[in-house]
């Protein structure tokens, strides 16, 4: 599933192409990945220009020169894609974008997504964020420790909550949580001040490393222009079960919390450790 990294490498890589650009014509081809489902997003799109294109969470927010807004969930399998019309669809490409670009020529923002977790959600005028928590390449060790009080769940959990800390998912947990040497089982509540301010910078310094290098594909994930992330064969722990721990060289494990994978080493985030 994209993540934070992915999602900002979708957004660095349309970004540049669409803004200030008109959007020419809409074909939506499948209307169950719209939100709400009757809305006519043509008749309200159409010959409007894109002003702007920025990540909230995991959500790729397109404001238009008439202030309204609208954003695309990548959910589990969506891509966003740039694409010369006369370039086939790929299958189950749901939502088409015609874009006029700066020499005339017509470029097409294509959405498809097989399992159609994702989709397209008109805001209007309404806010991006919503109910959604603080970004976490932004968030102060103070903000993230008040939000982690409010909560008994394990640290894991209440990481992946959208509304306690927007745009983490597995993979980038999993890293921070290592990096930081704390237990994925640890109470929420129960974390030191000195856990928290660590966890605060590895967070941070996951996601940039994983942003240089355009975020991890795991089986599909490709920004606009196709570019396959890099950051996987950098994952610590994630994915790398049975496999010797890079620091201590003990086995990596993996257990199932909430129903998603959850990976560490017991020696480096052993339960007991503190501080
Ligand atoms: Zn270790």
């Amino acid at each position: 599933m994209p993540e934070l990294p992915e999602v900002q490498s979708v957004v660095t890589s349309i970004r540049s192409r669409l803004l200030g650009r008109t959007i020419s014509r809409v074909d939506l081809r499948r209307r169950d990945i719209l939100d709400p489902p009757d809305f006519d997003l043509a008749a309200q799109i159409t010959g409007r220009t894109i002003a702007d294109i920025h990540r909230r969470g995991k959500r790729i927010v397109f404001r238009l020169d008439d202030e309204n807004q609208f954003y695309i969930h990548l959910g589990m399998t969506g891509r966003l894609s740039l694409h010369k019309p006369a370039v086939d669809f790929a299958s189950h490409t749901h939502l088409v974008f015609d874009v006029a670009e700066r020499d005339g020529s017509a470029v097409q923002l294509r959405f498809a997504d097989p399992r159609r977790f994702g989709g397209v959600f008109w805001l209007g005028l309404s806010d991006a964020a919503g109910i959604m928590g603080p970004e976490p390449l932004t968030v102060t060790p103070p903000q993230l420790a008040e939000r982690l009080s409010r909560t008994t769940r394990a640290i894991k959990n209440a990481l992946l909550d959208q509304t306690l800390i927007a745009g983490l998912g597995n993979i980038y947990v999993d890293e921070s949580l290592f990096t930081s040497g704390i237990h994925p089982l640890i109470r929420a509540d129960k974390l030191s001040k000195e856990q928290i301010a660590r966890l605060n910078r590895a967070i941070k310094a996951t996601l940039r490393k994983a942003i240089n290098h355009r975020g991890s594909t795991l089986r599909d994930y490709r920004d606009a222009d196709g570019t396959p992330g890099g950051f996987q064969k950098l994952h610590r722990v994630y994915g790398r079960e049975g496999d010797a721990c890079r620091i201590c060289k003990t086995a990596i494990v993996r257990i199932v919390l909430g129903g998603r994978s959850t990976h560490f080493c017991p020696k480096c985030q052993s339960r007991g450790k503190k501080g």
